[in-house]
């Protein structure tokens, strides 16, 4: 079995196209866009409801290296005249866009529970933030993005710009697939960069609905090209190009990791990797439980645990932790599993039967490990779930911390949750460090003393106090520590990313002055 998420999958979507097609939903059919033109490719696959996977979501081009390279070719072309335009009439393009999202929320928002499965009002949720990513880099084009700043000698103007790096790269995973997609490519053509887009094989058909805004929005030819396809071929040809000067990866540790070898090779290429967690709610010995329970079970559930900030780890006070399991699995108990688009719903199917598989072995081998199953999850194959990938929470607890365990250290990208039992605020810190990632930590305390110590001694990105360990704005950075992030946080601050940061100096004297009294005769 895989570990890391993905590694395996690739194999299996790739069988799919034997599933039975119905006959009133044969779905869309996706093309590749490349230097403004809609292309196709010589292979394709099918994405698939994962709530129904009779319904075939769409047909989907597979894209050969050489229309990699055509597309990466397409972006270096119109580079030049894109980067000569305003930011201002670049970010005018990006308006237009924000407009267009707006225009057509309610049909994106359905198409992203349709293909990834999250409940409707997370499909939304995952439009809305997008549609913000757009707000927010319009907004930015009007913004300073650079600054005079004084010389020592005062005939000279001094400035600090920033200059847009080449061909952009940006390959996504399928779990926000409408949004995590902007996060890097707005920012990277606000600042006249070109950029090429693969987006997740999981969710081709969102990515291609988007492809089709960014062509009616106005961007020209070439600018933002999208090419579909499996990460070992489509993926690994886009990271691999010779004229893709950043490579913007968000998804597994073992790609990340993966993609930062292979570019360290090539000195002028730079890659920003964003990637999972073994994230963790730290419920303190003062906490108000009302707020832990519900703040663990949304960061435990939402998407049904496959966000890269969910909590997999309850980490609680054994002072407490009696009553907070008790409360935990209350809730645990009542929750509704279905198709997303039920609004009664709160865990959609997981991605992918690989997805299933995966949760299997995690649960596995927490029982191995020694772990007491509080709440032994299982497939659900009733008449409402029979052809999804639905699966109950899977709930088992430490009473103490047992290090070296496969079940409390890697990423499980499912609804596995374990609860374990620490003495005070020291342990409980210790034990959130104990794993390779650094994403998100939440901590529920009321004393302020508490968290300011938590605060300042776990490793994180993303950091909350009485909340759960899920959630972002498009203002604030979105990154991870250790081996969750290469320290380029996405959403705000990406631009720093995607420029060469440039000291540009201009002397009006009659002759010339040197800094640090420099000698200039000869
Ligand atoms: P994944 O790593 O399997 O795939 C992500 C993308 O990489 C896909 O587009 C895939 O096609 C591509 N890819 C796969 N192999 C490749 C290769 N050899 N070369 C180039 N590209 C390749 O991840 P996933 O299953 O789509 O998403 C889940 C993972 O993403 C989880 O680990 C989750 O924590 C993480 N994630 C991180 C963030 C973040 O901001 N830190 C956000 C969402 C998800």
């Amino acid at each position: 079995m895989p570990c890391e998420p993905g590694v395996g999958r690739i194999r299996a979507q790739q069988t799919m196209s034997s599933v039975l097609i119905h006959p009133t939903e044969a779905g869309v059919t996706a093309q590749n866009y490349i230097n403004g033109e809609w292309l196709a490719s010589d292979s394709t696959f099918q994405s698939l409801n994962p709530a129904n996977r009779n319904h075939v979501v769409g047909t989907v081009p597979v894209a050969s290296r050489s229309q990699v390279r055509d597309a990466v070719l397409a972006a270096k072309a119109a580079f030049p005249a894109w980067k000569n335009k305003s930011w201002v009439q670049r970010g005018e393009i990006v308006d237009n866009l924000s407009q267009l999202i707006k225009r057509d929320l309610e049909e994106l928002s359905r198409m992203v529970t349709i293909e990834c499965g999250k409940p409707i009002n997370e499909g939304r949720a995952d439009v809305v933030e997008a549609l913000h990513m757009a707000q927010y880099v319009a907004g930015l084009s009007r913004l300073p993005i650079g600054h005079a700043i004084s010389s020592e000698i005062p005939a000279k103007d001094a400035y600090i710009l920033r200059k847009p790096k080449g061909v952009v790269g940006v390959i996504t995973p399928w779990n926000f697939p409408f949004a995590i997609p902007l996060w890097g490519i707005l920012p990277a053509v606000l600042a006249g960069n070109t950029v090429v887009f693969k987006p997740s094989e999981e969710t081709p058909i969102v990515a291609h609905k988007l492809a089709k805004l960014f062509e009616e929005a106005g961007f020209p030819r070439g600018v933002i090209n999208t090419v579909h396809g499996f990460g070992e071929d489509t993926g690994d040809a886009l990271v691999k190009d010779p004229d893709v000067n950043v490579m913007l990866f968000t998804g597994s540790l073992a790609v990340g990791k993966m993609i930062q070898q292979s570019a360290a090779s090539e000195v002028h290429k730079f890659v920003v990797t964003e990637m999972g967690g073994k994230n963790a709610t730290i419920v303190l010995e003062d906490a108000n439980l009302d707020i832990a329970v519900n703040a663990a079970v949304l960061g435990a559930f939402k998407t049904s645990g496959q966000r890269c900030v969910t909590s997999g780890r309850m980490i609680v006070d054994k002072k407490v932790e009696a009553q907070f399991t008790e409360r935990f699995l209350e809730k645990v108990k009542r929750i509704v599993i279905g198709d997303g688009l039920r609004d009664d719903v709160f865990m959609g199917p997981l991605i992918s039967q690989e997805g299933v598989k995966k949760w299997q072995h995690h649960n596995a081998k927490a029982k191995e490990e020694g772990g007491e199953i509080l709440f032994d999850g299982q497939v659900l194959t009733g008449p409402d779930h029979a052809n999804g990938n639905f699966v109950e929470p899977f709930v088992y607890r430490f009473a103490s911390y047992k290090p070296d365990t496969f079940c409390l250290k890697e990423e499980a990208f499912s609804p596995h949750v374990a609860i374990i039992g620490v003495d005070g605020i020291e342990e409980a810190v210790r034990v959130y460090n104990d794993t390779k990632y650094g994403l998100a930590m939440a901590v529920i305390t009321e004393d302020y003393r508490k968290f300011r110590y938590v605060r300042d001694n776990a490793d994180y990105g993303l950091g909350y106090v009485n909340l759960p360990s899920i959630g972002a704005e498009v203002h604030l950075p979105f990154g991870g520590v250790k081996g969750s992030g290469n320290g380029h946080p996405a959403a705000e601050g990406a631009i720093e990313a995607v420029t060469h940061k440039v000291a540009f100096t201009v002397n009006h004297a009659h002759e010339i002055v040197m800094a640090q009294g420099l000698s200039t005769t000869l």
